[in-house]
């Protein structure tokens, strides 16, 4: 039997940089403090757009080795945040990017977006039986902003979740597990609002500015239901980690552009929806910690009951 540590994190994300992105202070934090911290991609983001002109060739309509380019961006921000397990969905190159809603990549036999879902959801289930997670976080039923990727990950990430802890799904996989607490990735509308200010008040570099509307996983402040700060260390691991995916970001101080040279802030701050699990924070009041209530030093007897939120 293998000893695992204490606290066990799993993040579920569509494609290389999603995570840095998303969950870049989280991880150099749980993982500074000892946590496991498993982070699954589900492909290798092959269809993304490349920024860098002397890059261009790597493009899937050119020589098409944008994956493999994008393993190693990945490494190097793992690196950054102090993570050393990480992992693609069923191997590397299993699935892969399906491009943008209504392009024909989706329809690829090997499109994550053509995916079994559990036969997908199979591949975590091995993950979350190996590693018992006590928190998973993926994205919301939309993936944040629509991105068919994104909308599968979540699926996958919730079916395994619940297969994981069927004793008879597959039990060759391992023994079942149940993961205590799971969290969809969310922005409250107030910090998106108030990046954007500062964004339009700072000198930048960017050709042009987002609007909200362009912030995934935008949602009302009073949704959101854990928070967690960046100190400056990891503030700054999360920003070496999303300038190691240089195909894909341009980080420009406390902002960032993706391909589509809209400035948008680099969130030092991120934030959480707890839709699986118990609240290890008094009601009302936002958690601080996602393992809160989970390892046993939290006040579980006050935490909020939170329902499977139906889709
Ligand atoms: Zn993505």
């Amino acid at each position: 039997m293998t000893l695992l540590p204490a606290r066990r994190l799993l993040l579920v994300h569509a494609h290389p940089d999603d995570e840095s992105i998303n969950n870049g202070v989280t991880m150099a934090r749980y993982a500074a403090e000892g946590a496991l911290v498993t982070l699954v991609t589900c492909t290798l983001g092959e269809e993304g757009e490349v920024i860098p002109a002397d890059l261009a060739h790597l493009a899937p309509d050119r020589d098409d080795t944008l994956g493999p380019h994008r393993v190693g961006e990945l490494a190097a921000a793992m690196r950054a945040l102090g993570v050393t397990d990480h992992r693609f969905l069923g191997g590397a190159g299993r699935y892969r990017d399906s491009g943008m809603m209504g392009a024909p990549q989706n329809d690829r036999p090997n499109a994550f977006w053509q995916a079994d879902l559990d036969e997908a959801a199979a591949h975590l289930v091995a993950v979350i039986r190996e590693v018992r997670p006590q928190v998973l976080v993926t994205y919301d039923p939309n993936g944040g902003y629509g991105h068919p990727d994104h909308i599968q990950a979540h699926r996958v990430a919730m079916r395994a979740a619940e297969l994981a802890a069927q004793a008879g799904f597959r039990p060759d996989l391992g023994p079942a597990y149940a993961i205590g607490k799971i969290y969809w990735n969310c922005n409250p509308r107030s910090d998106v609002e108030d990046g954007l200010a500062r964004l339009h008040a700072a000198g930048h570099a960017f050709p042009g500015i987002a609007s909200a509307d362009d912030v995934p996983g935008v949602v009302p402040d009073a949704d959101v239901t854990a928070t967690i700060t960046g100190s400056e260390a990891y503030t700054a691991a999360k920003t070496e980690a999303m300038r190691a995916h240089y195909t894909q970001i341009v980080v420009d101080g406390p902002f960032f552009a993706l391909s589509n040279d809209l400035g948008q802030p680099l969130f030092r701050t991120e934030h959480y929806q707890l839709v699986h699990g118990f609240s290890g924070a008094a009601e009302g009041a936002r958690e601080d910690d996602l393992f809160a209530g989970v390892d046993g030093t939290a006040t579980r007897e006050h935490g909020a009951r939170i329902e499977e939120v139906a889709e």
